[in-house]
């Protein structure tokens, strides 16, 4: 049976995730409550705001059910947002909100108040050709341990990683017109 993939649409661009893995002929649907987000077998965290996404996950229970997917063996994928929430730690703030599980420090608006958006082509292990990234408002990786494994760097920044059945990207695949990172976190679902 094809896996089902929940994009979490409590905030942010969620409907641009919906339509890039609809491109790819993936079930996938919009997800708010715990319910949904446990009927899914991997869910995407899209970016938006991750202090606004981070609030509304623990008031109606939804990091939890987040939290269950990941024990109970479900692929994660957080976009820019998402890839903040999924750090374990956040540069300078202990008291945001998170799901806390990558092993990574991540830094918030990291690129600077010049460079709000940009783009950029991007190696990525796992992929056998460039892809183009787009960052608006990105964070970056300071730090990886453990099990994550950097698996893209952009200007000797880390933007990509990968732990397990977790992946985390500081841009946004879902913007453009390629769809090789959903192929790629199709894998990982299926792996
Ligand atoms: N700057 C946002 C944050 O810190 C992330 C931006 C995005 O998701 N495009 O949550």
């Amino acid at each position: 049976m094809a896996a089902r993939i929940g994009v979490l649409a409590l905030q942010g661009d969620f409907a641009e995730h919906i339509k890039a893995f609809e491109e790819i002929d993936c079930t996938v649907e919009a997800v708010k409550t715990p319910e949904a987000v446990l009927s899914c077998d991997a869910l995407v965290i899209p970016g938006g705001e991750s202090t606004t996404i981070g609030k509304l996950c623990e008031r109606f229970g939804v990091g939890e059910a987040i939290l269950q997917l990941h024990a109970n063996g479900g692929a994660i994928w957080g976009t820019c947002a998402g890839m903040i929430l999924l750090a374990k730690e956040i540069e300078g703030n202990d008291t945001q909100w998170r799901l806390g599980l990558m092993d990574m420090a991540v830094r918030r608006n990291a690129f600077g108040r010049q460079v709000e958006s940009f783009e950029a082509d991007l190696q990525v292990i796992g992929l056998d050709r460039p892809t183009r990234g787009v960052f608006i408002r990105a964070p970056f990786v300071t730090r990886v341990w453990g099990d994550a494994q950097a698996i893209c760097t952009f200007r000797d920044k880390i933007v990509a990683v990968r732990q397990g059945k977790l992946l985390a990207t500081a841009f946004h695949p879902e913007l453009t017109d390629d769809r090789c990172m959903q192929h790629l976190f199709r894998r990982m679902i299926e792996e």
